[in-house]
């Protein structure tokens, strides 16, 4: 098992391994917004082992939601179709930016979702 900066480097290595995959499955566009700025791969579990799964595509704009508190209405509106993502990783990590950002419509479309249960009321808890 390697670790520390070989570790990541490995990581690295096979992340970038399923950038054709996925720029193929995304159409080369933001898999939250369809926008198309700066473009990259987004490990959306880091814990796990990168497979297509664990992998989107994202913009920049998009990436920058992971970490603000406040997240203008248009910019929700346009990830709102996120949440019916083929992936499940994908549409869940969409689904946890509607969720907390505390508007009532974007909870309701959380609510309206295909996801189970457990994890819509895991993420519309606050
Ligand atoms: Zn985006």
């Amino acid at each position: 098992m390697a670790k520390g900066y070989d570790a990541h480097k490995d990581r690295q290595q096979a992340i970038a391994g399923f950038g054709k995959v996925l720029a193929k499955r995304a159409g080369f566009k933001c898999e939250w917004c369809e926008g198309d700025q700066d473009v990259r791969t987004v490990d959306l579990d880091p814990a796990a082992e990168p497979t297509e799964a664990t992998l989107a595509l994202l913009c920049e704009p998009c990436r920058g939601l992971k970490t603000s508190k406040k997240i203008d209405t248009t910019r929700l509106r346009a990830l709102s179709g996120a949440i019916w993502h083929s992936e499940p990783l994908v549409a869940l990590g969409a689904a946890r930016i509607l969720a907390a950002s505390g508007e009532d419509w974007a909870r309701q479309i959380v609510e309206d979702s295909l996801l189970d249960e457990e994890t819509k009321a895991e993420l519309l808890k606050h």
